[in-house]
């Protein structure tokens, strides 16, 4: 099983696949190289970015991705002040210093490649990466899959009998659970809510002080992504011009003219998932939940109702715990990757995990909650994904406004419910899962179909 701090990763925008799981194998593959007692002798490394890295890496920060990687740094350490000068020099200098390693010649239009042409079998975000010698000999040779949420696998944990691209898996936890079916079991059989249950998963690699803490560090990270977004106006990068809404709704929301109570709980979610989108568009500090592209929907959820002043701290643990518990049955089950589920597997999930939290907070059963969550997805299934200009801004951004209103309402649906759904949460996230499998690669993150080829981008 994995850990729920893997799933609500800290990390930089725009893309958890695309720019937190790059980032994250170039700076192994230096480690490994280190390691390995290989790194003094590189001279020169080669990157190739291929499937849907390639056909929406410009867009998603990729290139820019790898190359802070090489660099050693972390997406969750690095200050996003100081991404553009770091880029800046590397690009100045066509020097790259490589962390306990030698500096060496480096351009990034020659030495990261973007091999839209090789579309890898085992996952559509393939890497493969490359360290010769100063002759020209191969030093290392590595394939990696960025898997979606920031995680990632080598080709052997993909080739597995069991694929696991886990990095810190809980190997006995006390609460195993592979199906939303055997969760429930368990939380009945032990009397506990799913929040206790996964709690108590957690302690297996952690002592229960640091998972709170961990936790606390993620609403932290949340909050503070919505503030930076509702004041931060401006125009996005990436060439559409897309304007920063957030400023602006959020002053006139503040100023409270006119709306009555109804339009202004929309536009209390519509203004939370815009900030966080629009800092995650900008290459800002954004937690994976359970990707960047969807991150907006759980923090825009649980700042309205579970951070107000008058609630203490365990109601947001309570609703990270139930949503990350509800996530795993994704990873597990299905994927949280855009370019192998469509969007559905990135604001679907988010949809359908933020309403699990929200009804567990409301003071659903484990069976209300499952319930939220199964119809959290059930309205998203078949969403596709089809980023104009291959960044992450439209429809991204409006896309998670919607996402937060949908998962209040899937929670509403589920607790005034009063008998057994006949959809189950297992049969929705396989039918998530198949849908994805079947949906033309066009409208998997590649910007081939969809609005990435009726809206044109400029
Ligand atoms: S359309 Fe959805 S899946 Fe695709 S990049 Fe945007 S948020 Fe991610």
């Amino acid at each position: 099983m994995i850990s729920i701090l893997d799933l609500f990763r800290i990390g930089i925008g725009p893309s958890s696949s695309h720019t937190v799981g790059p980032m994250r194998i170039a700076r192994r593959f230096v480690r490994h190289l280190h390691s390995d007692g290989k790194l003094d002798h590189v001279a020169q490394l080669r990157v190739s970015l291929q499937g849907s890295l390639a056909l929406t890496g410009v867009g998603h920060g990729s290139v820019e991705a790898v190359i802070l990687g090489l660099l050693g740094e972390h997406p969750s350490r690095i200050d996003p002040n100081a991404i553009p000068g770091l880029l800046a020099k590397v690009s100045s200098t066509q020097l790259l210093p490589l962390p306990h390693g030698p500096t060496i010649g480096f351009e990034p239009k020659r030495d990261i490649l973007l091999d839209a042409h090789v579309m890898p079998e085992l996952h559509p975000n393939g890497m493969l990466l490359q360290a010769f010698d100063a002759s020209g000999a191969l030093v290392s040779k590595e394939t990696y899959y960025s898997t979606g949420g920031g995680f990632y696998a080598s080709e052997k944990q993909l080739r597995s009998p069991v694929p696991n691209d886990t990095i810190s898996a809980i190997s006995e936890a006390v609460y195993a659970y592979a199906s939303g079916a055997e969760l429930l079991q368990l939380c009945e059989r032990e009397n506990k809510a799913i929040a206790e249950i996964v709690l108590a998963n957690e302690d297996e690699i952690r002592s229960r002080a640091d998972t709170i803490a961990g936790l606390d560090a993620i609403v932290t990270a949340m909050l503070g992504c919505i503030d930076r977004g509702l004041h931060t106006p401006g125009i996005l990068p990436g060439g559409l011009n897309v304007r920063r809404r957030a400023p602006e709704v959020y002053n006139r929301l503040v100023d409270g003219v006119g709306n009555n109570e109804a339009e202004r709980l929309l536009d209390w979610l519509n203004v939370f998932a815009l900030a966080v989108n629009e800092e995650n568009a900008a290459g800002g500090r954004v937690v994976t939940a359970p990707t960047n592209g969807a991150a907006g929907i759980v923090p825009a959820v649980l700042k309205h109702y579970a951070c107000a002043e008058d609630k203490g701290p365990e109601v947001a643990r309570q609703f990270l715990l139930t949503a990350g518990g509800v996530a795993l049955l994704y990873k597990m089950r299905a994927s949280i990757s855009g370019a192998e589920m469509g969007c559905q597997g990135e604001v679907g999930v988010a949809c359908s995990i933020a309403a699990a939290g929200l009804a567990a907070i409301w003071g659903g059963s484990p069976t209300q909650v499952a319930s939220a969550a199964e119809i959290g997805m059930e309205h998203n299934l078949g969403l596709t994904c089809d980023p104009v200009g291959g960044l992450v801004q439209i429809p991204c951004i409006e896309r998670n406004a919607l996402g937060a209103v949908k998962a209040v309402n899937a929670a509403r649906l589920a607790l005034h419910s009063t008998e057994r759904p006949k959809v189950s949460l297992d049969q929705v996230i396989e039918t998530m899962r198949q849908t994805g499998i079947d949906m033309s690669s066009r409208y998997k993150e590649t910007s081939q179909g969809g609005l990435a080829v009726n809206v044109i981008a400029c």
